[in-house]
């Protein structure tokens, strides 16, 4: 299939690996970085409508595995990143890194803290609603930007988007461009502060110097629908991978984090197969130990290696 000739640069048989968190899987068919708005809609208005295309964020939520990606990943970049402050608003583009945006919010007075701990791109945050520390993305995200996949530019309010726990109703081949956050007012000191606690907590509860993708299962139980949790029913993913024994259960280079159950860490050397084949296992096993079935948060896309036995299926969008 010949492809369109954009301005940004377009990668054939680009490995993803070094992409992602995990570091790990096969080749995208293409990898298109596009140099601004522009060039990413004009793309998409040439591309052959039969084209499957991928947004990629930073790679933190995903376990792209090893036989690779059938599609065009879409990674946004300098082009995408800039944060601006309008009022009580905080205006982001979606190649913007969660951290950035929190910083940049509390030297401004505005709180948005909670973006602070996770590891990921404002694009990957919506489409994850994304939250910490009782916090979401639903909870401050008024309007998105985005790009349908026939090119066109599209704005969505909160209510279109479909906000639930770790989930949001944005077409898998949609990207975000941009989304704008409202935020309440507070001292710049008093934020920095609170964001300095929340990182001493994240780092004694998660295994922040290894190769994770973040909580590998939603929590199964206990949120509203407007995707708030609600810690008085929540059962916790990591207590019943913990109560099943899993803790540190390990398969090639893949592991169940000794310090955060939840966390499937790649401890070197880890295939696609070895993470997702663990993280399997744990499923079956939970389940076997309490009936409950845990449901996958980290997005697993791709193509299974044909000598893993996986299925490419689950919540794979390509
Ligand atoms: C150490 C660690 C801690 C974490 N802690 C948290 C936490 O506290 N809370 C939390 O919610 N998550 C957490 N995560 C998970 C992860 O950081 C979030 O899910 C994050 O929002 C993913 O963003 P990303 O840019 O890495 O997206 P990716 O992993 O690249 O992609 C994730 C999904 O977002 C989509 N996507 C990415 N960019 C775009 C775009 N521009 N347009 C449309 N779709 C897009 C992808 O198609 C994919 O479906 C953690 C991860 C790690 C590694």
């Amino acid at each position: 299939m010949s492809l369109p000739t954009p301005r940004g640069p377009l990668t054939a048989n680009r490995p993803l690996a070094d992409l992602t968190w995990l570091r790990v899987g096969g080749p995208a068919d293409w990898l298109f970085q596009p140099a601004d708005l522009d060039d990413l809609t004009g793309f998409l208005q040439a591309l052959d409508p039969a084209q499957p295309v991928f947004p990629m964020g930073v790679g933190s939520n995903l376990i792209v595995r090893d036989g690779g990606l059938h599609a065009v990943v879409i990674r946004l970049g300098r082009g995408f990143n800039s944060i601006a402050i309008e009022g009580d608003r905080v205006i982001a583009g979606a190649a913007a890194l969660d951290a950035q945006v929190a910083r940049r919010a509390a030297e401004a007075g505005l709180d948005l803290t909670f973006l602070r701990t996770i590891p990921g791109s404002i694009g990957g945050a919506v489409r994850m609603n994304a939250g910490c520390y009782g916090a979401y993305v639903a909870d401050h995200c008024v309007e998105v930007a985005a790009v349908n996949r026939a090119g066109e530019r599209v704005r969505l309010t909160q209510g279109e988007l479909g906000f639930a726990y770790r989930h949001s109703a944005l077409p898998a081949d949609w990207i975000v461009t941009s989304a704008t956050f409202t935020a309440a007012r507070a001292e710049p000191a008093a934020l920095e502060a609170k964001m300095a606690e929340q990182l001493a907590r994240r780092d004694a509860s998660q295994p922040v110097k290894e190769r994770s993708a973040g909580s590998t299962f939603r929590n199964p139980a206990g949120y509203s629908s407007t995707g708030k949790a609600d810690d008085s029913q929540e059962l916790k993913a990591w207590a019943l991978i913990d109560r099943a024994g899993l803790r540190g259960a390990r398969r090639g280079g893949a592991q169940m984090s000794e310090k955060h159950p939840n966390f499937l860490i790649n401890t070197g050397g880890a295939s696609a197969a070895d993470l997702e084949g663990l993280g399997e296992e744990v499923r079956k096993r939970v389940f076997q130990h309490t009936g409950l079935l845990l449901e996958w948060e980290i997005m697993r896309v791709g193509e299974a290696a044909p000598s893993s036995g996986l299925t490419s299926e689950n919540n794979s969008t390509v």
